[in-house]
């Protein structure tokens, strides 16, 4: 009896070490669809609480009746929370139990757990990893990458630029690509990587990337939010904001992707500093956002295309987030998205839905994609990568590959064709 005594002392205190403090409760992600507008509102009352975090939507106030909420619950609220569903007759499942596993696995890193597997690629790196990667690839391939230091975010963190080019002369267009706005969504600057790589691998291997980097430079930006993904990694997994401090509010971050200068702070973002989708004091009142909208106003001329990296959902969106309006090209940019997602589905066998991102989503005003669009980018889209809400924004390691390839896929369909227009 002694034994068994100590043995469970044992097993308690290696939980306790894994943060399981002895019970099999776990932080969750459910599944819940609201059907009446009571249960709309209940759901909006529990979502803004701070043992939840809401993935989707991204706010309580886009919360409506028959769409599926995913709520992110933390283990002490696992209980309160399905008891008052169930109380209120909403329906709900449960989209993941295992969350620490899944964030566990994330974070291994093959220097210090061998058993992480995979190359670089294949895994999450860490900003610090990040930093590392790019430096260290601009100084293998000084004949085709640039390392531009365009600003500083909130904590001091390098927004660092890669510029891409094929080895020949000047060339008078190039090509945006922003990942990492939003901190939690990790495939994202996984993608911006993975990216990197493949153009400076596969040039004069893959004819489409050739003619990319023959005819284009193209700019990227890992990690736009480093503050935010560094705190992904140290703190909180589900944070999304930058992690800029304001006076008098003791809520900290501004939604990057509501703080540019379209239709700002309109209908679809809040101006409560508590709020994952707040707008920031006035438009361009973050760093991060002022350095991105300084080089690409110094660059408009240029810069024919401009990607920005998401996830999750699967969709290939363009503007307007900030109007039910139409842009004078919409036809045009959907015809692009249409032949994107036909191409990934055709490789893939995976649905992405495409649109413009209030008739898709819901209106977002502030969005780095609207902004370029009015700064006469005429080829402005926002991707949603994997996956459509089984794992969300903890999307495994293993699934890096084919969430890569196929939102590569989608960007060398849309680049080829914006270069042939061009012409
Ligand atoms: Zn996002």
């Amino acid at each position: 009896m002694r034994r068994l005594i100590l043995l469970s002392i044992l097993i308690c205190f290696h939980c306790i070490l894994k943060k399981c403090l002895c019970s099999s409760e776990q932080d969750k992600v459910l599944s819940i669809t609201a059907m009446t507008q009571e249960q709309v509102n209940l759901l909006q009352n529990i979502s803004s609480h701070n043992e939840t975090s809401l993935w989707q939507p991204a706010s309580p106030s886009h919360i409506t009746s028959n769409t599926p909420v995913h709520l992110y619950v933390q283990s002490s609220s696992v209980t309160r929370v399905t008891e008052l569903l169930n109380t209120h007759g909403l329906s709900f499942s449960v989209l993941l139990e295992n969350t620490q596993e899944l964030i566990q696995e994330q974070t291994r890193n093959s220097t210090t757990d061998p058993k992480s597997g995979g190359t670089t690629y294949e895994r999450y790196q860490s900003l610090e990893d990040i930093y590392y990667l790019i430096n260290k690839t601009n100084q293998e391939h000084p004949d085709m990458t640039k390392l531009i230091l365009i600003g500083s975010s909130f904590e001091k963190n390098p927004l660092y630029l890669l510029k891409l080019s094929g080895r020949r002369g000047p060339v008078d267009k190039a090509m945006w690509m922003d990942c990492g706005i939003h901190a939690r969504e990790w495939i994202s600057p996984a993608f911006c990587i993975w990216f990197i790589k493949y153009a400076l691998t596969f040039y004069k291997e893959n004819p489409d990337i050739t003619t990319l980097l023959d005819k284009m430079d193209i700019y990227i930006l890992p990690v736009m939010n480093p503050d935010g993904y560094k705190y992904t990694w140290t703190t909180n997994r589900m944070w999304r904001k930058n992690r800029s401090v304001m006076e008098g509010s003791s809520c900290v971050g501004v939604d990057l992707n509501r703080n540019f200068d379209a239709n700002w702070c309109t209908t679809g973002a809040s101006s409560s500093p508590c709020s994952d989708i707040y707008c920031g004091r006035y438009p361009e009142s973050e760093p991060e956002v002022q350095a991105v909208t300084k080089f690409l106003r110094a660059h408009k001329a240029s810069i024919k295309l401009f990607f920005s990296m998401h996830s999750y959902s699967q969709m290939l969106l363009f503007p307007y987030s900030y109007t039910h309006e139409q842009i004078p090209n919409h036809s045009e940019l959907f015809e692009l998205v249409q032949e994107a997602a036909i191409k990934i589905r055709r490789h893939y066998k995976n649905n992405y839905r495409y649109g413009s991102g209030a008739k898709t989503i819901y209106l977002a005003p502030g969005g780095s994609d609207d902004w370029a669009y009015d700064q006469g980018i005429l080829y402005s889209f926002t991707f949603e990568l994997q996956d459509r809400g089984r794992y969300g924004f903890l999307l495994p390691p293993n699934l890096i590959t084919v969430a890569c390839n196929e939102a590569l896929a989608a960007v060398k369909t849309i680049a080829i064709r914006v270069l042939e227009k061009l012409q």
